[in-house]
């Protein structure tokens, strides 16, 4: 037997986003516990808004378990919120809004910005680095700094040894702006990977100094320096295997028809950011087009050349948004559209 170390991770209830939040039990295993011998736990939800003084208990629904490399017999346990009764979910559980789809597959591509005494890692505290332009994929002090690609490769490492499906990393537009790409098939695996990537480099920038800085737009709307965002790259069985050019075309219709309800739950502040500019289309517009970097959902050429195959990506949601508001709303309207095979003409 030996003792190993658990940490319970949930969301918060503040707004408009949640924080992550987490707490270490020790529990003894023979080997490397499986979900199913991971316990229900609780937490004080008046410290975290989620509950009131007098009756502050919520309770702690494991869903998902990792390796934790950074600690020995370390386990990160992803968890959902509930009320007492342990079986209703919480109102801030929004895990359990997304419809079961085990065919359902998301990549999400989160950008952000590494901060530094209130400013981005590499900026000057006075004034500005030379403008955007060769930072983008770049190498080099004069393009990235120091301590970046440090911290990067670091946190790259860590979601691998943890077993995420993590699927690249690049340096972005602006000084101090990274990227990395999570993949996972099943509707909540992306995202429950996606909350994890995020605590394991929370978690590693404290011995840095350096946060995190998840906003959309850091740097102001009027600044010429690019936002963040978090591109939902997504797939059903459907869009995968049947797909066809009318179904593209209702599946559109859909996104059109729903477009405010996705801008709500695609990350706040996002106006700053869906401007028209900077590889964007304005938030009050939706549109599509094949490889076009400034639609609302970019068509990929391979999708097209397959007979209107395969995952589209949608552009819109920002840096902030809550994976699983997003993939929940994905799939909310992806319902809507019958998927009922017309025979061939
Ligand atoms: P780009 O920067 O050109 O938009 P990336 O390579 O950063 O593209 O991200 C593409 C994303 O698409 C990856 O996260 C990948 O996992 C995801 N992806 C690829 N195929 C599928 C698929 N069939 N369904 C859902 N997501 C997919
Ligand atoms: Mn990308
Ligand atoms: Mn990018
Ligand atoms: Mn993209």
């Amino acid at each position: 037997m030996a003792k190993y170390k658990l940490e319970y991770i949930w969301l918060d209830g503040y707004e408009p986003v949640a924080n992550l939040r987490g707490k270490t039990q020790i529990k003894e295993y023979p080997r490397f516990p499986n979900l199913e011998e991971v316990p229900m736990w609780s937490f004080d939800g008046s410290s975290t808004r989620q509950a009131e003084g007098h009756n502050s208990d919520c309770m702690l629904q494991p869903v998902a378990v990792f390796p934790d490399p950074m600690r020995k017999n370390g386990v990160l346990v992803m968890c959902e919120v509930m009320l007492p009764d342990g079986k209703t979910p919480h109102r801030t559980n929004t895990r359990a809004t997304i419809l079961d789809d085990p065919d359902a597959w998301f990549g999400f591509e989160q950008e952000y910005f590494l901060y530094k005494d209130g400013v981005p890692l590499g900026f000057p505290i006075v004034g500005f680095p030379p403008p955007q332009g060769k930072y983008y994929t770049g190498v080099g002090y004069a393009a990235v700094g120091c301590i970046a690609r440090e911290i990067v490769e670091a946190h790259l490492d860590l979601c691998l040894d943890a077993g995420i499906s993590h699927e690249g990393i690049n340096a972005e537009v602006a000084k101090g702006q990274w990227e990395f790409q999570i993949f996972g098939k099943g509707s909540k695996s992306a995202a429950d990977q996606m909350w994890i990537a995020r605590y394991l480099l929370m978690r590693l920038c404290e011995k840095y100094s350096v946060d995190v800085n998840l906003h959309c737009k850091p740097l102001g709307r009027d600044a010429d320096w690019n936002g963040s965002g978090m591109h939902a790259n997504f797939s059903t069985n459907f869009m995968r295997e049947v797909g066809g050019k009318s179904y593209f075309e209702a599946l559109m219709v859909a996104f059109d028809k729903y477009k405010d309800e996705h801008i709500a739950v695609y990350g706040p502040d996002n106006h700053l950011r869906l401007t028209g500019l900077h590889e964007t289309q304005s938030i009050d517009k939706f549109n599509y087009g094949i490889g076009n970097r400034g639609a609302s959902i970019r068509v990929p050429h391979s999708f097209i050349d397959n007979g209107y195959r395969g995952y589209l990506e949608d552009r819109r949601p920002n840096s902030q948004g809550d994976p699983y508001k997003i993939a929940s709303r994905i799939l909310q309207t992806i319902a809507t559209v019958p998927t009922k095979k017309r025979p061939k003409r």
